[in-house]
This record gives structure tokens, sequence and C-alpha cells, in this order.
């Protein structure tokens, strides 16, 4: 639902993640192309249990 924001691992800039434009890898990979270097990079989602809902605080 929310727009994520999350820094490119290649070119260290912002990216937003768009859910129209993710590419679900498996359960807890997507994959998005960065719009600045494009790259395709791969994010983890955080996601620990089932009541994981709220945004993650640090670690
Ligand atoms: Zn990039």
């Amino acid at each position: 639902m929310a727009t994520q924001v999350r820094t490119c691992p290649k070119c260290s800039r912002l990216m937003w993640v768009k859910e129209e434009e993710i590419e679900q890898q498996d359960e807890n990979t997507i994959r998005l192309k960065c719009p600045h270097c494009h790259e395709t990079v791969r994010f983890k989602l955080v996601s620990e249990g089932s009541n994981a809902t709220g945004p993650k605080m640090g670690h």
C-alpha cells in the first residue's frame, strides 16, 4: 500500500518502490529496476511474524 523509499545499492540514490513496478522474485524478495542507473536490484522484504504491520525501526 504505502510507497517505500529504498537506497539503491548500485548508485546509492534514493528510489521509490512502486507496487506496479515490483517484480516478486520469491516470498521475501522483490526485484526492481532503479530509475537512476537502470540496474535491476533486489530487496529483502522484512516481515517477521504475522503481526508485522508497522514500519520497522532500526534492527
Ligand atoms: Zn541505482
